[in-house]
């Protein structure tokens, strides 16, 4: 065989073995640019401002350049629902369970329960007691995750309930060690010795460094005759934030309060709000919010686009005092 005759036939097998291969790259590529594309559309859809979505359950977006909107006909169900024209798409009537198949995710988006949920944080304040074993269990019970505003206490008993508290995957927040207002509010000092103090007995309980925090009384608090405005200095120092509540079940004081009053008071306008942040008591004497408890959850969990959830640090910041 003539030595050209051999190069021609070894690059011709050459040839045969290496385009398959960049006819698959090239697809690869090809995958990826629509990819890209659809990430696109999400991304746009993502940014488009959703205040109208919850009155007329419709969205509509700019309509991308090179863009073909057929493609979200892969949607299995709700085809007839989206439409485009020119320079919109539409979603209409938008059905609550989204698929999740190739570009779905851009239809499940637009439809997701998280551009019209209410996020719901059931906050527990001057624990632990002979009652936090209840509410644990209520809130094991029906999936739900809770904070605790603790303050200080020494016993084995407390030691358990700190640590329960955590294991099961709640918040655990503080709020304050001694909860005597006349003290801790008395001066920067005094407010410094007491959260050292709370901080430091929750790290030796649990081996977890608390970042939360509730002033007694509230940061509107009308107790202290120092401005509020010192102490949150100092929690901001320690990288500590501090919550407040715009819901209360009414169960702070000592008059009683029944279970019905909790469960109504407790539901006030949950739907109107982003963010709802309820304080309720977890002491000795407050029977009648344990008894409250698997009502409220019960309810809240029978709501459209209701998400109860611990306090972390994607929590809207509901402050009385900023
Ligand atoms: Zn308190």
């Amino acid at each position: 065989m003539k030595n050209s005759t051999r190069k021609s036939i070894l690059t011709l097998i050459a040839l045969i073995l290496i385009i398959p291969n960049i006819v698959s790259v090239g697809v690869l590529i090809n995958q990826s640019k629509m990819q890209r594309q659809i990430d696109k559309i999400a991304a746009e859809v993502a940014s488009m401002r959703m205040d109208s979505f919850a009155e007329t359950g419709r969205i509509t977006a700019p309509r991308l350049e090179g863009t073909r909107l057929v493609d979200l006909t892969v949607f299995e169900e709700p085809i007839d629902k989206i439409y485009a024209d020119d320079d919109v798409i539409m979603v209409a009537d938008v059905p609550d369970v989204a698929e999740t198949q190739e570009a779905g995710y851009v239809w499940s988006f637009a439809s997701g329960g998280s551009l019209d949920t209410h996020k719901v944080y059931l906050t527990f304040d001057d624990g632990p007691s002979s009652r936090t074993d209840d509410i644990l269990d209520i809130l094991d019970e029906y999936g739900v995750k809770a904070t605790f505003f603790v303050v200080g206490r020494e016993s084995e008993e407390d030691y358990r309930l700190y640590n329960r508290i955590v294991d099961e995957g709640h918040t655990l927040g503080m709020h304050s060690y001694s909860h005597r207002y006349s003290k801790i509010y008395s001066s920067e000092e005094a407010f410094t010795e007491d959260l050292d103090k709370l901080t430091e007995l929750i790290q030796d309980a649990t081996g977890v460094t608390p970042k939360y925090y509730r002033f007694p009384g509230g940061s509107s608090n009308t107790v202290s005759s120092l401005d509020i405005h010192r102490f949150i200095n100092i929690l901001d120092e320690r990288g500590i934030s501090y919550f407040d509540w715009n819901v209360s079940v009414g169960d702070a004081t000592g008059i009683p309060i029944s279970a019905d009053a909790i469960v109504s008071n407790a539901l006030s306008g949950i739907e109107e709000r982003e963010s709802t942040v309820i304080l309720m008591h977890d002491g000795q004497y407050k029977k009648a919010t344990v008894d409250a408890l698997p009502r409220i959850i019960e309810a809240l969990q029978s709501m459209d686009d209701v998400e109860i959830l611990p306090i972390t640090s994607e929590t809207e910041l509901i402050r009385h005092i900023q």
